[in-house]
């Protein structure tokens, strides 16, 4: 973590994070550490409604005996000045990543995960965690669902915190299920326009879009006029490393939508795929991308 948080620092990034390495996977290393699923016991899905997988099994009420992140959320904070910035997948991710034999509805195992989300990221407020951001890759899928519960069991994750909190919603990785299912979309990649009217009138504060690259249209940003924006100005599912100027483009155009104390330059999706140095490099343009606007800006 000590030298993930160096690249960070070295890159000019401000809200750095633990770079992943406390977890092995964006959901299933948080629901490994509860009760009431079965790893042993397997059964094959359809996750996000795109490719099967052979996930665990809930076989009797979840619950979070232990904290889970809350220690190495501790030692990053103790290694940094800087505001942090901790991962959590969210309530319909989770319940998108196994195989229910207990509850038998998706709607209640969430208000589930959304109750123990609520208990981590308190206890992940506590050691000084600045931003929360919630991982909701499956809100890009069942948009009924995302605005009859799946909006609500987030609110319910986030409920009395006074740090900020995020949503980290998008198109999934480089990996091929993802990028044939991407190929389906058509040009204009609209599936945000289904539920950002009701998003923009939740409580969460920051709102992740990934903008380099992808057929994501800028002008969604309208939907959620008001809240702050993740801009992400750099593509992970290449490892072609961007330069500063193409990520500046990607930051000017986003500043048509957002003013600029609202926009926050990010990465497109996580890098846990990518090579040290390619991330490294990516991380750099980036850092160097948005120090080329932030001086436009104040010119
Ligand atoms: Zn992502």
């Amino acid at each position: 973590m000590r030298l993930s948080l160096e690249d960070q620092r070295q890159a000019g990034i401000d809200i750095v994070s633990d770079g992943e390495q406390t977890r092995q996977h964006f959901v299933t290393t948080f629901i490994e550490n509860l009760s009431g699923v079965d790893f042993e016991k397997r059964e094959t899905v359809r996750i996000r409604d795109r490719y099967d997988a052979s996930v665990p099994t809930v076989v009797s009420e979840v619950s979070r005996q232990k904290p889970v992140f809350v220690e190495d959320a501790r030692f990053l904070r103790q290694q940094t000045s800087q505001p942090i910035k901790w991962a959590l997948p969210g309530p319909m991710t989770m319940i998108d990543t196994l195989y229910d034999n207990h509850y038998k509805s998706r709607e209640r195992l969430a208000w589930e995960f959304a109750g123990i989300l609520n208990q981590e990221a308190r206890e992940l407020e506590a050691v000084g965690v600045d931003i929360i951001q919630f991982d909701e890759p499956a809100f890009n899928v069942f948009f009924d669902e995302v605005n009859d519960w799946g909006i609500a069991t987030l609110e319910k994750a986030i409920e009395g915190l006074r740090c900020e909190t995020a949503v980290h919603i998008c198109y999934g990785y480089g990996i091929k299920a993802n990028t044939d299912w991407k190929k389906t979309l058509g040009s204009e990649w609209r599936q945000y326009e289904e539920f950002f009217p009701k998003l923009q009138k939740s409580k969460i504060d920051l709102i992740s879009l990934e903008c380099h690259n992808s057929h994501v249209p800028m002008d969604l940003i309208e939907l959620i006029r008001g809240k702050k924006v993740m801009v992400g100005a750099i593509d992970v599912a290449t490892n072609t490393i961007e330069n500063p100027q193409e990520v500046a483009d990607t930051l000017r155009k986003a500043l048509q939508f957002i003013d600029a104390d609202k926009l926050y330059p990010c990465t497109n999706c996580g890098m846990a795929p990518l090579s040290r140095r390619v991330a490294r490099g990516k991380l750099s343009a980036l850092g160097a991308g948005a120090e080329i606007v932030r001086r436009e800006l104040s010119a």
